[in-house]
């Protein structure tokens, strides 16, 4: 076969992708082993009903054929009025391009604001196909490490150490993996560099409902923000659609004009069942959201209550999203010998801190997308793990 392009070959980096474990323990499923599987984003429940029978009317309906490529006009309006209701910035649909779910939002957003070879910064620890994202983009990744001890905040100091050159700034909150729920304070911190730095912001804001301890505040709100912002948004944690490959981007008019040619060019739009599909969830009010949420709400409070038991782990407060991040240095191995020690041992998948980023390093992150029960027995086995090893280290 003739030589693949020197985009795709690249497109990892260096080093390995971060989800060996995730295929250990699918493969460890397949052959019919009994695994906790707490490594990806998926919820344990499935997309709403009444959401797929709009689905299914729609399809019957005949919405079968190209829909529209900015997306239809209802679901660009009612995302307009979600992000304006939560932001207070004045939206319209031409501020809106729907895309095939968050992921390609993110891909399109830095096509849309990074030259060729432009530096791109991430906040590390990141969701972790940031960086191959980005490159796919053509863009070149530049990590702003955080610190464990400032709950993966990102810092000022370090930020404007990384910002030299660079086009844009992706951001995310409520964080994956960390939980973290950037306050006020980080978020103007971060408007002020990006402003004097004249970059763009990218916000990736697809956990916004899924806030468990303070307030999701979107950078567009901030003022000046809104016309160096781009937000990404999506169904797939809100409604629990990740199947269904539906979210957005909010930004300037200028930008998703040009967005649109993008998308023209690429994706040629987005189903129209999906979107009627979307538009439905999305008048479906809070409630069928908060129910979405809830399971992660309760997990949270079992996870809170298992680690204050013990002091092998430390957990880094989990104020968002559906993961708790642990910090599990003092056993003496690193995110990635623990998750496959614990693996091997307990038959329990979690994913290495690493796999997001280097400041992540000595943590695992643990997605409570199991039922309770079990959640709080695979997180006690854990935490046992945990102690036996920190007395021996
Ligand atoms: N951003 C973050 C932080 C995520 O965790 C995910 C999915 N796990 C995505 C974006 C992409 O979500 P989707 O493409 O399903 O909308």
């Amino acid at each position: 076969m003739p030589a693949l392009s020197q985009r795709i070959t690249t497109l990892n980096g260096d080093g390995s992708d971060g989800w060996d474990v995730f295929y250990r323990a699918r493969a460890m499923l397949d052959a019919g082993e009994d695994v906790t599987e707490l490594t990806i984003g998926e919820h344990d429940i499935r997309t709403d009903p009444s959401i797929l029978r709009a689905m299914h009317d729609s399809a019957m309906g005949g919405h079968t054929g190209y829909a529209i490529v900015p997306g239809v006009s209802a679901l660009r309006d009612k995302v307009a009025a979600r992000v304006q209701a939560q932001s207070g910035v004045p939206t319209t649909r031409d501020n809106v391009l729907v895309t095939p779910g968050g992921q390609a939002a993110l891909f399109a957003a830095h096509m849309a604001v990074c030259s060729q070879g432009d530096a791109a910064l991430i906040v590390d620890p990141y969701y972790a196909t940031y960086p191959g994202t980005l490159r796919a983009a053509g863009a070149v990744p530049r990590a702003v490490p955080t610190r464990s001890a400032h709950g993966f905040l990102p810092q000022r100091e370090a930020l404007e150490a990384a910002c030299d050159g660079a086009a844009s700034l992706l951001i995310n909150t409520p964080n994956n993996p960390t939980g973290a729920v950037y306050p006020r304070e980080t978020l103007e911190m971060i408007a002020d560099v990006v402003r004097n730095q004249d970059m763009w912001l990218i916000s990736d804001e697809v956990y916004d409902v899924q806030v468990w301890d303070g307030t999701h505040l979107s950078p567009r709100a901030i003022p000046g923000m809104a016309e160096r912002t781009l937000v990404i948004g999506s169904m797939s944690k809100s409604h629990a659609m990740t199947g269904s490959r539906i979210g957005w981007i909010v930004g300037p008019e200028a930008a998703i004009e040009a967005l649109i040619d993008l998308a023209t060019n690429t994706t040629y739009g987005v189903p129209g069942y999906i979107q009627d599909a979307a538009v439905f969830g999305l008048q479906s009010g809070l409630d069928l959201e908060a129910e979405v949420a809830a399971p992660f709400r309760r997990r949270r409070e079992i996870a809170a209550r298992v680690l204050a038991e013990q002091s092998a782990v430390r957990a880094i407060p989990a104020q968002g999203a559906m993961y708790v991040m642990l910090d599990v240095r003092a056993t003496g191995l690193s995110g990635e010998a623990f998750a496959n020690a614990l693996l091997e041992t307990h038959r329990i998948a979690v994913m290495p801190g690493e796999s997001f980023g280097q400041s992540a390093a000595g943590h695992v992150r643990v997605a409570m997308t199991v039922e309770d029960a079990r959640f709080e027995a695979a997180l006690r086995q854990l935490c046992g793990f945990a102690s036996g090893l920190a007395k021996a280290a």
